[in-house]
C-alpha cells in the first residue's frame, strides 16, 4: 500500500517576496517530496499564501490598495520563484480564502464547545486618530531606562532595556503620530494551560516524534522558574476592528489573531486542493477533504523553520486534538541559512542572496538545489551558503564525478554502436553495477530521515567507485585499439548503466537533469525501483551536456552589492572642460578689447552680421559673426567687445574676416538656444589686451 502523504512548508507572509530562507525550505521540503513520489507514495504537497494581520493591512493602506489587492499582488508573483527552482507544489492557495473561513471558524467553535475558550478584558494602548488598538510594533516612545527617542514598545535598540509599551514615555502612535490612550477590551483566550492541554502537550512533545533538540526547547517552555513566572500561559487569539482577517463567530468587531488562522491554512489549502480536483485527477482518490483526512492512514507532515517552533508545537497541535482533527505526525524543523561565513543577510547592504537574482544571472538551479541538500541534515542546525565551497561541490562533485561518467561514454556508444547498449558484461562491470544497486537502500532511508547531506556522501562515493573502473578501463585507449570493439561496448555500457543508477538517486535533487537523463536514455520517469533492474541491449539517444560548471563570475556577480545610483557630473554649458593647458598656450591667444564701429546684414546669410571693428590699430577689421539670431546691428554699434585678434584671417564666402568676436552660448544650441557676446566692464579701451 502506498503511503498518504499531506505535506507543507510554513505559509509565507504576503507582505514581501520570497527571500532565501523561503527557496531554502521549499527546496527541502520538494526534494524530500520527489522522493516519496519516485517510492510510488501519494503526496499532495500544498502551500499558502499567508494574508492576514495588521501589517499587511497597514502595508496595503500606505500603497492605497485593499488588503485582498496588496496580497493578491505578491501571490501573482511567487510563480517564478517557485518555478525557477523546480519547487512541485500540487496546490497553492490563500488563509484568505473561503475554506480558511469556514474551518478556522469550525475549529475555533469546537475549541468553545471544549471549554477551551475564555474572555478576559485587556487594557491596551488605542489609537484615538486611527481608531485601532495599536500592537507593541506600532507604538514608539522614549526608553523608560535610557531616555532613547523613538523606541519601539516592547524594547529599546539603544540600551537593550525590555519593557512594556505602557512604560514607555512621550508614547506616540506610529502610524498617526497621535498620544496613545489606554483603552479597556475584551479578548479571547485559548486555555492552553487548562490542564487537559498541559498533560496531551507534555506526552505529545516528548514522545519522540520530534526533533530531540526541539523536544528540549519545549520542555523549557513548559517550566516554570522559581518565582511560578513561565510555563505554558494561555493565548490571546483575538484582536479587535479594524483587522484584515476572519471574524470570530458570536463576538462582532472580533477578529482571529493571524497566527490561529495561518497553520489552519495548511487544511485550507488541502481542501481547496480537492475542490479543484487535483487529487482525484492525480490518484483517483474518491473520498472527501474530511473523509480523507479523517483516515488515519494519511500522515499529516510539516517543514518549518526553528523561529515557528512555538506555534506549530503547541498552538497548533492543541487546536487541532481538541478540535478532534488529525494530529501531526512530523513537524521537521530546520535552521537558518547564512551567507558567506555567517554574515547576516541584509537587503541594505546587498549581502544576501537574492534568489531571482540568482537565476535572472542564468545560474542553473541545480546547483542550488544540489548545494543546499548537501548542507542539510535532519536537526535544526543553520547552514551557511559559501561561495568556495558551492564552486567545488558543483564543479568537482556534481558536473566533475557524476556528470562526465555520461560524457566519457556516451560519445563511443553513439558513434561506434549506433547507440546499443550491450547485454554482455563481464564481472568486474557486474560487481560495479551490483555495488551500485546495493548502495540504494542506504539512500532511500537517509532521504526518507532527511538526511540529504549523507544521501550525496554516498552517492558521491558511488560515484568515485565508477570513475576509479572508468580510469582503470580507459575506453578512450580501447577506442584506438584493433579488435577491441566488443570491450568498448561493454566498458561504455557499464559506464552508461552505472550512470543511470545514480541519476536514479540524485532525481529527487535533480529533476531537470533527471528529465534530461530520462530523454537521452530514451527510458520512462525514473523510479527508485527502476534501480533493481539494467537497460541491457537498450538503445539510447544522443548524449547533450547535461550541466556547465559554476564561474565564478557568476557568484562575483550574485553578491555584488547593487551599484550606488550614479550621480552624472554636471556638464558646465552642456560639454565637458577642455583639457588643461599651460599659460604658454594660452598667452599665444592674443585677446583685444574691440569697438564695434558698425555692424549691418549680410546679403544671402541668414546667421552672420558683418561687424567694422576697431582694436586701436588705426585701422579697421572685417569680421563675420554667427550672432544675426541674437542682435540687431543697431544694438551692436558703438559698444565695446572682445575679439581674438591674431587669428589667422580667413575667406569666407562673403569676404575676408580678420578675426572672431568672442561670444557665449551652450554646447546644445537646440535645447538652450541663446548667443551672448562679452562686452567688458566701463573703462575698458579699444586695443587693451586681455589676459
Ligand atoms: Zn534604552
Amino acid at each position: 500500500m502506498p503511503r498518504q502523504l499531506f505535506v507543507t512548508t510554513a505559509l509565507p507572509y504576503a507582505n514581501g517576496h520570497f527571500h532565501i530562507g523561503h527557496i531554502m525550505e521549499y527546496i527541502q521540503a520538494d526534494i524530500w517530496v520527489r522522493f516519496q513520489r519516485m517510492q510510488g507514495n501519494q503526496v499532495h504537497f500544498v502551500g499558502a499564501d499567508d494574508a492576514h494581520g495588521a501589517p499587511i493591512m497597514i502595508a496595503a493602506e500606505k500603497v492605497g490598495k485593499t488588503p485582498q489587492q496588496f496580497v493578491a499582488d505578491i501571490a501573482a508573483g511567487r510563480k517564478p520563484y517557485l518555478d525557477g527552482f523546480h519547487i512541485s507544489f500540487d496546490h497553492w492557495s490563500s488563509t484568505d480564502s473561503p475554506e480558511n473561513h469556514e474551518l478556522a471558524q469550525s475549529i475555533y467553535l469546537a475549541l468553545k464547545e471544549q471549554g477551551l475558550i475564555d474572555v478576559r478584558p485587556i487594557e491596551q494602548f488605542f489609537d484615538p486618530d486611527k481608531g485601532m488598538f495599536l500592537a507593541d510594533r506600532f507604538i514608539k516612545g522614549e526608553c523608560p531606562k535610557c531616555g532613547a527617542k523613538d523606541q519601539y514598545g516592547d524594547s529599546c535598540e539603544v540600551c537593550g532595556a525590555v519593557y512594556a509599551p505602557t512604560e514607555l514615555k512621550n508614547p506616540y502612535s506610529a502610524l498617526s503620530g497621535a498620544t496613545p490612550v489606554l483603552k479597556t477590551s475584551d479578548h479571547y483566550f485559548f486555555k492552553l494551560s487548562d490542564p487537559r492541554c498541559l498533560n496531551f502537550l507534555q506526552d505529545w512533545t516528548q514522545d519522540g516524534k520530534l526533533q530531540p533538540a526541539v523536544s528540549k526547547k519545549i520542555k523549557e517552555w513548559f517550566t516554570k522558574d522559581e518565582n511560578g513566572e513561565g510555563g505554558l500561559g494561555d493565548w490571546d487569539i483575538s484582536r479587535d476592528a479594524p483587522y484584515f482577517g476572519i471574524e470570530i463567530p458570536g463576538a462582532p468587531g472580533k477578529y482571529f489573531y493571524v497566527w490561529l488562522d495561518a497553520p489552519i491554512g495548511y487544511l485550507a489549502s488541502l481542501k481547496s486542493y480537492f475542490a479543484a480536483g487535483g487529487p482525484q485527477a492525480k490518484y483517483g482518490e474518491t473520498r472527501s477533504f474530511d473523509e480523507f483526512l479523517a483516515d488515519p492512514q494519511v500522515e499529516q507532515i510539516h517543514f518549518i523553520g526553528k523561529d515557528i517552533t512555538y506555534f506549530h508545537t503547541l498552538f497548533w497541535p492543541a487546536m487541532l486534538k481538541f478540535s478532534g482533527r488529525k494530529l501531526p505526525n512530523q513537524v521537521n524543523v530546520h535552521g537558518f541559512m547564512t551567507v558567506n561565513n555567517g554574515e547576516k543577510m541584509s537587503k541594505s547592504r546587498g549581502t544576501g542572496l537574492d534568489p531571482l537574482k540568482y537565476l535572472s544571472l542564468g545560474m542553473n538551479p541545480e546547483w542550488l538545489r544540489y548545494y543546499i541538500a548537501a548542507k542539510l541534515n535532519a536537526n535544526v542546525e543553520d547552514i551557511d551558503f559559501n561561495k568556495d565551497d558551492f564552486m567545488a561541490r558543483v564543479n568537482s562533485d556534481l558536473v566533475g564525478k557524476f556528470v562526465n561518467i555520461a560524457s566519457r561514454a556516451a560519445g563511443f556508444i553513439a558513434k561506434r554502436f549506433e547507440g546499443k547498449l550491450t547485454a554482455a558484461i563481464g564481472d568486474e562491470g557486474k560487481a560495479l553495477l551490483a555495488t551500485l544497486q546495493a548502495g540504494r537502500q542506504t539512500i532511500v532511508e537517509q532521504y526518507e530521515a532527511r538526511e540529504l547531506g549523507k544521501v550525496l556522501r554516498e552517492i558521491m562515493l558511488l560515484a568515485d567507485r565508477v570513475n576509479e573502473y572508468v580510469d582503470a578501463n580507459k575506453p578512450w585507449e580501447l577506442a584506438k585499439q584493433e579488435g577491441m570493439d566488443a570491450r568498448l561496448q561493454e566498458v561504455c555500457t557499464v559506464c552508461i548503466e552505472a550512470f543511470r543508477l545514480l541519476s536514479i538517486y540524485l532525481k529527487p535533487v535533480l529533476p531537470a537533469v533527471a528529465t534530461h537523463v530520462e530523454a537521452f536514455l530514451k527510458i520512462e520517469p525514473m523510479t527508485f525501483a527502476d534501480a533493481d533492474k539494467l537497460l541491457g541491449a537498450h538503445t539510447i539517444g544522443v548524449y547533450q551536456h547535461l550541466m556547465q560548471r559554476v564561474d565564478v563570475k557568476m557568484l562575483d556577480a550574485l553578491f555584488e552589492p547593487p551599484p550606488a545610483p550614479v550621480v552624472e557630473a554636471p556638464k558646465p554649458g552642456g560639454e565637458d572642460m577642455a583639457p588643461t593647458i599651460t599659460i604658454d598656450d594660452f598667452v599665444k591667444v592674443d585677446l583685444r578689447i574691440a569697438k564695434i564701429v558698425n555692424a549691418e546684414h549680410v546679403e544671402g546669410s541668414t546667421k552672420l552680421l558683418r561687424l567694422t571693428l576697431d582694436v586701436g590699430e588705426g585701422r579697421h577689421r572685417n569680421v563675420f559673426s554667427g550672432i544675426k539670431e541674437a542682435y540687431k546691428p543697431e544694438d551692436l554699434i558703438g559698444k565695446l567687445t572682445v575679439m581674438v585678434a591674431n587669428l589667422a584671417p580667413r575667406k569666407m564666402k562673403f569676404g575676408v574676416s580678420e578675426g572672431m568676436v568672442l561670444a557665449a552660448s551652450h554646447a546644445d544650441e537646440k535645447a538652450q538656444p541663446g548667443v551672448y557676446i562679452l562686452e567688458p566692464f566701463p573703462g575698458a579701451q579699444p586695443g587693451m589686451r586681455i589676459r
